[in-house]
């Protein structure tokens, strides 16, 4: 783990304990793998046939704490492998036993989802292996890497939090075990603010709050991963793509439109026919000519843009579009509108100069500053560069000089960025926004990618100054990246609360009584705000305003107005402000003209009145 590098330790140990304590209450307890993982650990179990319930779990961690409460130091040793292996099978320990004889065949146990630092290997994987190392405390004794805590005593704070199910190797076929999951921390308070998190977390499940507010739902007979967007959720999906479209037209981007299949030669000519197997295929009763669904755009895009002579003069050329690709991701990998198989896109192409990476670069950074300003969104910059291997495409020294330039960039405008060597894609080096949101989490959300292939692929040439002629180079920009991705992550973030620009419900106009002048008055309200650009609806249900009130307030509308006699008769209005939108003053009742036109142009300037910061200290409710 990247993050709380320090913790590793201590949260390894926490397993070892963990699977100690299952061991003294289950003595048949078969153990599969323990790994630390974010925020914790866990261990796979195999009880034969007992299993545990979430009940179990407060006994477990009653009995680590009575090993760690014994303070027992961790003792290492090592055996030669077949001593090691006759060890496990002594102990009846079949899956390590298995693992064991992986490691004498092959040296490595290649399960690459596994901190490889978990299993007592001694070697990297290439070659044999000699012996083990194990690790004592106790009367427990496992087959470990390490490394561990001085004694059981300095584990910090933890809290067991759920046993599910799980393939051994996660392999489907493979005996099921029970993976017990916890977390850790090194202090009581550092726990407590993480489960206060994850309580909060829950709550703002995008999953749930998209049923809750009526944002997007899924359809059995549609297909799973494919959402379908309410009338209120398109109008998140619209605005956030005219905001997009908006910064990208400012800076010279030009609209361009594409069908959504295209011929497989399309894809085996760009390279990315072998690298998207998760490909939806289309066939033709009009001919054999194979089809599929775009898994990206951007060979599209370089058919628009071979379709002419280019001239030095016309670089760069920038063309964007919001779109959707489609990737058949496996079932069980989908998850709301994180993971989906439809997935839109503000996917833009710029082909340029070499000469002009800095130029584009540098308005690419600016737009995204200036679009996760207005989702109050920190963010940092993550540049992906290549290493010394021979994986790359292209010329080293053209990589060597556009890496240079990126961070050249990154340095001007005072970017919070890090560089990570060999993370570059094999087409070029890359740029990726990783966001932080409100409860602290952090998201990777656009990328920004350099390509000195694909322009090679397809051909792509423009005459330069000289007369001759040159390839330019191409870049794939997104400022959303997948706006159901970015809608998944800005839905929690904000916990539904939209600023006013965004809110698919901008004001509701509610009548205190069925009266003919105060209805005629509130729906005069409700057209001369539509009139002005905003969205608003009528309450004029025959309910008690009391419960008018709470049900704008579940649908978390900005803005919500009364109207009964005393409005009529004055003229005037006293807004109800949604609670997390900051005012300066306390709201008095103001001339309608005003209010709307105050909220018009709250809306137009996407104003962010709302305070995300200082979450989740205080969970704003
Ligand atoms: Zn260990
Ligand atoms: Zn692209």
């Amino acid at each position: 783990m990247p993050e709380n590098q320090d913790l590793h330790p201590m949260r390894h140990s926490l397993a070892h304990i963990m699977a100690n304590a299952i061991q003294h209450l289950w003595p048949q307890a078969k153990f599969g793998v323990g790994p630390v993982v974010k925020d914790g650990f866990y261990y796979d179990v195999d009880l034969g046939k007992d299993s545990l319930s979430q009940d179990d779990l407060k006994r477990i961690e009653k009995e680590m704490h009575s090993i760690i409460n014994a303070k027992q130091p961790f003792e290492k040793s090592e055996k030669p492998i077949d001593e090691a292996i006759a060890w496990a099978k002594d102990n009846r320990q079949p899956y390590k036993e298995e693992l064991l004889n992986d490691l004498k065949r092959a040296g490595t146990t290649v399960a690459k989802d596994l901190d490889k630092d978990e299993l007592g290997t001694i070697t990297d994987g290439d070659s044999q292996v000699d012996a083990v190392s194990f690790y004592t405390n106790g009367d427990f004794t496992d087959l470990c890497r390490g490394p561990h805590v001085a004694d059981t005593g300095k584990t910090g704070a933890f809290k067991l939090l759920r046993v599910s199910g799980a393939y051994w190797r996660g392999k489907e076929g493979n005996p099921q075990m029970q993976r017990v999951y916890g977390v850790a921390f090194a202090s009581k308070e550092d726990l407590s603010h993480h489960l206060q998190m994850l309580e909060e977390a829950k709550k703002r499940d995008h999953r749930k709050l998209g049923q809750e507010l009526d944002l997007f739902v899924f359809s059995d007979l549609v297909g799973p991963g494919l959402p379908l967007f309410t009338p209120r959720g398109t109008v998140l999906r619209e605005e956030i793509g005219r905001f997009s479209q908006e910064l990208q037209a400012a800076a010279g981007y030009q609209r361009v439109t594409i069908p959504h299949i295209a011929k497989i030669d399309l894809y085996k000519t760009s390279g990315h026919y072998d690298k998207y197997p998760e490909r939806f295929s289309v066939t033709s009763v009009e001919s054999d000519t194979e089809f599929m669904m775009k898994p990206m755009n951007c060979p599209h895009h370089t058919q628009i843009y071979a379709s002419r002579p280019r001239s030095y003069r016309d670089l760069p050329i920038r063309y964007m579009e919001n779109t959707i690709v489609y990737r058949d991701e496996k079932a069980g990998e989908l998850h709301g509108l994180a993971r989906v198989r439809a997935a839109t896109q503000d996917d833009a192409h710029v082909f340029c100069r070499l000469d002009q990476i800095e130029q584009e670069f540098t308005a690419i950074m600016t737009m995204i500053s200036d679009m996760y300003k207005v989702f109050d969104l920190t963010w940092k910059a993550r540049l992906s560069f290549r290493d010394d291997s021979d994986q790359y495409l292209g010329d080293p020294k053209v990589w060597e000089e556009a890496q240079q330039t990126l961070e050249t960039v990154a340095k001007k405008l005072e970017l919070d960025y890090f560089v990570e060597e060999g993370e570059a894609a094999f087409y070029g080096p890359k740029i990726d926004i990783m966001a932080t949101d409100a409860l602290g989490r952090e998201w990777q959300l656009a990328t920004e990618q350099l390509d000195f292939v694909q322009p090679e692929r397809f051909g792509l040439e423009y005459t330069g100054e000289d007369g001759e002629k040159h390839r330019p180079v191409m870049i794939h920009k997104a400022l959303l990246g997948s706006f159901e991705r970015f809608l998944a992550v800005y839905i929690e973030h904000t916990a539904g609360k939209f600023p006013v620009w965004l809110a698919p419900e901008q004001i509701r106009v509610a009548t205190l009584n069925q009266e003919d002048k105060v209805v005629d008055f509130a729906q005069k309200l409700v057209e001369q705000a539509t009139e002005l650009g905003l969205r608003a609806t009528l309450d004029n249900a025959s309910e008690s305003v009391g419960k008018k009130i709470r049900a704008a307030e579940l649908m978390k509308v900005p803005y919500m107005v009364v109207i009964g006699d005393k409005e009529v008769e004055s003229g005037n209005v006293l807004p109800r402000i949604r609670k997390d939108i900051e005012v300066s003053a306390v709201p008095e009742p103001i001339g309608i003209n005003e209010f709307l036109k105050t909220v018009a142009h709250e809306a137009k300037a996407r104003v962010s009145k709302t305070s995300l910061h200082g979450i989740p200290a205080e969970f704003k409710g």
